[in-house]
């Protein structure tokens, strides 16, 4: 769990809306039919919205999922290129973390630019 989001999911507030959606989905996973744990929000909960009920709080905005599923929701979410060590491009993975799309990102204009002339 995110730092800022810890008073969210921690409220009163969050706890009864997760819990009625829950419900009324008989905690059945909605993608796959599973049994379902998690009370997903398909806008992601940002630093931005996490104040905002028509977000945070919306059912509209909710999703029953399994931790499979949920997991997979998270993690792609980026292509990233694959470099060898001689900076050819040697295929594509996807990854979640920002930090390393940015670097390869860097490693990708660095080549283009070496071609240009
Ligand atoms: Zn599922
Ligand atoms: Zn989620």
């Amino acid at each position: 769990m995110k730092e800022y989001a810890r008073g969210f999911y921690t409220s009163a507030a969050w706890k009864k809306v997760s819990a009625l959606y829950m419900t009324s989905r008989n905690y059945v996973c909605e993608r796959c039919g599973g049994s379902a744990s998690i009370c997903h929000h398909k806008r992601y909960i940002t630093p931005r919205n996490i104040n905002n009920p028509s977000i945070t709080l919306n059912m509209d905005n909710l999703e029953c999922l399994c931790q499979d599923c949920h997991n997979k929701e998270h993690k792609l979410k980026m292509s990233l290129p694959v470099f060898d060590e001689n900076g050819n491009m040697t295929g594509v993975k996807e990854s979640a973390d920002i930090e390393e799309f940015k670097k390869n990102l860097k490693l990708l204009e660095g080549i283009k630019n070496d071609r240009s002339d």
